[in-house]
């Protein structure tokens, strides 16, 4: 398949003979996704796994797609009770498949003459390196970890009512901690003001501490698309969301 054929009306070729007679486009790195998915497609995420079965990322779906139709990587599917490995042609074909049979907690792309199922899982090809693990600080972990629950009052806010608070103010010294940074509202921000729990008698719900497992992936997880994730994921604990 070529990005030409999506574009002009032909259906993609599916089948793995069809890579070898095709010519993908040397300078085309942008994938077979002709038209743009739904942002709620574009908002589903991959786990990447290296050569070696290994979590060592999370990207987004049209990353996911450069990277299969470039023949970088591979989709690990669980069907059947086993997982299966599909290149990007054979994805395709089992994707025509299934068209008509969708599942609600799928995502699916469409292509201008064409549809093809979001994986949930790639395998790296080459790559069998596990990089550094590490969990920034900031905003959305905070605000994960404490479960978008203000940690003075204990109700429960969408993230435009949070706000960071520094249990120890900054103008005392406290940092930009795990265990001196929490979710407050804006009531209690604005009630505690720069002092410090005792003095403006408010009483941490729990003592903040840096957690040990990503907060983020955390919620990932419990989404049901994300389920399978949990095969590669026990005891991970990286840097996720901080750039996305
Ligand atoms: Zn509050």
């Amino acid at each position: 398949m070529n990005r030409a054929s999506a574009v002009n009306g032909s259906r993609p070729r599916a089948k793995r003979s069809a890579k070898s007679e095709s010519s993908r486009p040397a300078d085309d790195s942008s994938g077979p996704v002709a038209a743009p998915p739904a942002p709620t497609v574009l908002s589903a995420s991959v786990l990447v796994l290296n050569r070696l079965y290994m979590a060592v990322h999370i990207i987004n779906i049209r990353r996911a797609f450069c990277l299969l139709y470039r023949d970088l990587a591979e989709v690990i599917h669980f069907e059947e009770g086993r997982f299966t490995n599909y290149s990007f042609e054979t994805w395709l074909e089992l994707s025509e498949l299934h068209v008509e049979c969708k599942l609600p907690s799928e995502d699916w792309i469409r292509g201008v003459t064409f549809e093809i199922l979001a994986p949930r899982v790639i395998r790296l090809l080459e790559f069998d390196r596990v990089p550094k693990q590490h969990l920034h600080l900031n905003r959305r972990t905070v605000l994960a970890r404490d479960e978008h629950t203000c940690q003075y009052c204990g109700r429960h806010y969408p993230t435009s009512q949070l706000s960071l608070d520094h249990v120890v103010p900054r103008s005392r010294g406290g940092g930009m901690t795990w265990e001196n940074v929490v979710c407050a509202c804006l009531a209690c921000n604005t009630k505690k003001g720069g002092r410090t729990p005792p003095e403006a008698r408010m009483k941490l719900v729990r003592h903040p501490k840096r957690p040990s497992h990503n907060p983020m992936l955390a919620q990932k997880l419990n989404n049901p698309k994300y389920e399978i994730w949990r095969t590669w994921l026990e005891g991970v604990c990286w840097d996720i969301g901080a750039k996305e």
